[in-house]
């Protein structure tokens, strides 16, 4: 799928709404902690200043039920931004009231309005026609660059297109052409590494992908159904009973197709869920009552590595362990190593596993860290994004 972008429509002179997302962490008094949202949403908005838009950004922050609360104010995003541009954004009061209006109404080409928090109305994730009609009258284009909220539908991501001619901006591009051209035309050997919680959030991307790669990896706290549901004893770990049988038959449907399912043969288990538990390895099939698998052991740890090394494409999504203890850690660092090393196309889905790549310094060896956690796994699973769907094809 190619989606037009900003660059195939003419924008200058013209007033054009962005959504971005600039849902930034910030402590108790305003200050934003990490900006790489607002970094991450430059590209688009710096080519639209340079072509002589007349630039309106909109995004959500937080989740304010709907009304206005100075706590989930974007002013500071404003105020940032500034400093990047090197220029003032000038920051609405409002969303579509009177102060939004009248800052749109008499822009210069070049210049940058910054609306209020979209969700201060409830009709934004209501995607209520009106609200996403009036959001639209402020502009003449709309370019959607928020790829963690493109799997909602909601006025700002969505219901706006129905008003206006839409296109991508180049965040929202480079997720859909890398993830996009993994999942359709990948080089192989193709593997997928599945971790995190729970077998339920992850069934749709693990069915989706079984007819896509050649090895799929199951770690994390997910693995133990699969354990148990071979006939193995998991002690007190992780397990979702009410999936056992899927686990079974999603094990024989990757043989019937091909597909190298790999799951853990060791693990590093505790007697408590905690960071100093006790601790040994032991094999997953075997785990003793009072004890909880916790990270994925040695020998699994070596096999899953020796897989992602040989492939040339590589999804990874979900931790292999709880690696916010240090102490059980090891796998999921082991397997982070194993993809930044791998001679690959390397796509890190959004959430936990972008935030342990980063925090444990290997982004810039990844092709690509998804932004968006919900809507990388949407997208995973094959579904099409509300926030992709509604926008103008090449
Ligand atoms: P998810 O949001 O489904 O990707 O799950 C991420 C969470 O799964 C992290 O907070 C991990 O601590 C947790 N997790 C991973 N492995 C295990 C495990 N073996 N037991 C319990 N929780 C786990």
């Amino acid at each position: 799928m190619s989606l037009k972008t900003v660059e195939d429509i003419a924008v200058r002179g013209k007033k054009v709404l962005v959504r971005c997302d600039f849902n930034v962490p910030m402590d108790d008094d305003g200050n934003i902690t990490n900006d790489n949202r607002i970094v991450g949403a430059l590209p688009t908005i710096k080519y639209l200043v340079g072509e002589g838009a007349k630039v309106i950004l909109c995004s959500h922050m937080g989740r304010p039920k709907g009304e206005f609360n100075m706590k989930y104010s974007l002013a500071p995003v404003a105020k940032r931004l500034s400093d990047y541009l090197g220029q003032t954004v000038k920051m609405a009061e409002d969303v579509v009231g009177e102060s939004a209006k009248a800052l749109t109404a008499t822009m210069a080409d070049g210049e940058v309005v910054l609306l209020e928090n979209v969700r201060f109305h409830a009709e934004e994730t209501k995607n209520v026609p009106e609200f996403s009609k009036q959001l639209a009258d402020l502009a003449e284009i709309f370019v959607n660059d928020a790829f963690g909220t493109a799997h909602r539908a909601h006025s700002s991501t969505a219901g706006v297109a129905d008003y206006l001619p839409a296109v991508a901006g180049y965040l929202i591009q480079k997720e859909i052409e890398i993830m996009g051209g993994a999942l359709d035309n990948a080089e192989r050997p193709f593997v997928a590494i599945l971790g995190g919680a729970k077998v339920k959030d992850k069934i749709g991307v693990i069915n989706n992908l079984l007819n896509k790669v050649d090895t799929i990896i199951i770690g994390g706290g997910m693995a133990y159904t699969f354990s148990k549901a071979l006939g193995g004893s998991i002690g007190d770990s992780l397990v979702d009973e009410e999936r056992l049988d899927y686990a079974r038959e999603v094990m024989a449907l990757a043989k019937e197709k091909g597909v190298n399912m790999m799951i853990p043969t060791d693990n590093v288990v505790a007697d408590d869920f905690s960071n100093d538990a006790n601790q040994k390895v032991c094999n997953t099939l075997e785990i003793p009552d009072g004890w909880q698998g916790l990270d994925i052991g040695p020998e699994t740890t070596k096999a899953f590595s020796d897989a992602i090394k040989n492939a040339k494409t590589v999804i990874w999504n979900g931790p292999m362990g709880v690696f916010e203890f240090e102490n059980f850690a090891k796998g999921t660092i082991a397997i982070a190593e194993a993809v930044a090393e791998a001679d690959a196309v390397t796509i890190i889905g959004g959430g936990d596993s972008a935030a342990a790549v980063t925090n444990l310094g290997f982004a810039d060896k990844m092709t690509h860290i998804s932004t968006g956690g919900g809507a990388s796994l949407e997208f995973l699973e094959g579904i099409e994004l509300p926030g992709v769907a509604c926008l103008e094809k090449k």
